[in-house]
């Protein structure tokens, strides 16, 4: 099983128990350099959780709004 069906199948958002959205962003990190970061996105409550490491962070205090990047 791979991280997409992992997320389909059994990942929901903290928050609102809703359902998840896998995306990537561009993040430019303190260096300067931009690299790609893949997340979770929860439309109902426009946030979105970071996957490091292929691990789904999915801790209310980590969420950011997803204002600005769609
Ligand atoms: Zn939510």
């Amino acid at each position: 099983m791979n991280i997409k069906e992992m997320v389909d199948e059994f990942l929901v958002c903290p928050k609102c128990k809703g359902k998840l959205e896998m995306s990537v962003i561009n993040e430019t990190t303190a260096e300067g350099s931009c690299h790609e970061s893949s997340i979770l996105i929860c439309r109902n409550c426009r946030v979105y959780y970071p996957i490091e490491d292929d691990i789904p962070v999915l801790l209310i205090d980590e969420a950011k709004t997803i204002d600005g990047i769609d």
